[in-house]
Order: structure tokens, then sequence, then C-alpha cells
């Protein structure tokens, strides 16, 4: 199979502390964004095999950094889907403790793929999990999910506001549509991947 194909991916584990993310040498790519986002759904399409990303959404796994490794060479690790309307304080305390720890602090981290619904606004908690990534000078991409829910100019009018907005021009790479029923941007995201992990 072609190295641009799918990613070949084994559940590692389930940390609830950053300082307890696998320490070797590997290089790592987070993949986060608000709850039913469609994170699970991007990461399985994107791995081959069985749908690895289910893990996630068990209970008890809703806290935590999930890793996989993949190729044996390097990680996928879902960072805990947040933006629940009723979510107790304590519980959005111990995310942003989580995700902020291993998004500034993580040594092997190499970038993020930050997903938003192509049907809603960027929210204030996508623009704080921005940041963390965008101060320590981290490549990002931004996937736009569901892609197939809007109109091809709908869509298009969302990309380039999207870009507007985070990257004050117009910048395509870096606003990829997405859509898991058409696959639609699937081969670009991988590809971004492949580019940062080498
Ligand atoms: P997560 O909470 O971010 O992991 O979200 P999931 O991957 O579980 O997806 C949430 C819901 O969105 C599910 O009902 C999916 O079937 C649906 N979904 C995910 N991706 C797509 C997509 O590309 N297009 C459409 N139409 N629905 C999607």
């Amino acid at each position: 199979m072609a190295r641009s194909a799918l990613f070949a991916a084994r559940f590692v584990s389930s940390v609830f502390d950053h300082r307890k993310a696998p320490s070797d040498n590997r290089p790592a790519v987070a993949f986060a964004g608000r709850s039913n986002v469609g994170k699970s759904t991007l990461i399985n399409c994107i791995t081959e095999g069985k749908k690895i990303a289910k893990v996630s959404s068990t209970p008890g796994k809703t806290q935590s950094l999930n890793f996989f490794i993949i190729e044996d060479r390097f990680y996928f690790v879902d960072l805990p889907g947040y933006g629940f309307a009723k979510v107790p304080p304590e519980v959005k305390k111990t995310w942003g403790k989580l995700v902020e720890g291993y998004l500034t602090e993580d040594t092997h981290l190499r970038g993020l793929v930050l997903l938003i619904d192509c049907r809603r606004e960027f929210q204030p908690d996508d623009l704080t999990l921005l940041k963390w990534v965008v101060d320590r000078q981290l490549p990002f991409v931004i996937a736009m999910t569901k892609s197939d829910k809007l109109s091809t100019s709908q869509l298009q009018r969302t990309v380039l506001e999207m870009n507007k907005k985070i990257f004050g021009a117009q910048s395509e790479e870096s606003v990829i549509p997405f859509s898991a029923v058409t696959n639609r941007g699937k081969k670009e995201v991988v590809q971004w991947i492949r580019n940062l992990v080498g």
C-alpha cells in the first residue's frame, strides 16, 4: 500500500496526568475538538482496521489522553473532548489542567489537528486550546468536519472566513474541509501528518 494511505495504529494507553505520557523519543500528533465534532470518526477514518478511537468515548476514558502508536514510529494523541453545556466546574478544571499541561509542556508533541464543525462558530474553548499551541509555535491544522452538511458555496465561504479569522489571510493548507461521509480532505489530513512527522 502507498505510503500516503491509511495509518497502521494500535491503542497503547490512557493517561490522566500529562506527565505520564509515553516518554520514549517518538514524536506525537494531537487531535482536539469539542465533543461530538467528529474526532473519533476522523481518527478511525485515517487509520486501518478496527475502529480504534472508540476507546475514547467509553465511560471513564473521556477525561484522559489516549495514545495510539502509529506504524511503530510516532503517536496519535486523542485529547479529551470539551464544550458540554453542563460540565461541573471541577471537570472543566481537570480538563484544562490535563490538556494545557500536555500541549504546553510535552516535548515530543510536534503538532495539532484541531477539529471544528463546519456549521459552528469558533468557541472560546477552541481558541484557548489553539493559543497554547500557537504560543509554543507548534504547527497546527484545522479540519472542518462534517463538510458534507454544507453546500459547495457555503463551505467555500466558511473556509475563507476561517482562514481569515485564524491566519489573517488565505492559506488553503491550514484549513482542510473534511468529511467521513465523502472522504473529502482525508488525503490532505494524512499528508499533513506525514509531512509533520517525516
Ligand atoms: P467525537 O465526540 O468528536 O469523537 O465525535 P464522533 O466521531 O463520535 O461523531 C459524532 C457524531 O457526528 C456521530 O453521530 C457521527 O456519525 C457524526 N459524524 C462524524 N463525522 C461526520 C461527517 O463527516 N459527516 C457527517 N454527516 N456526520 C459525521
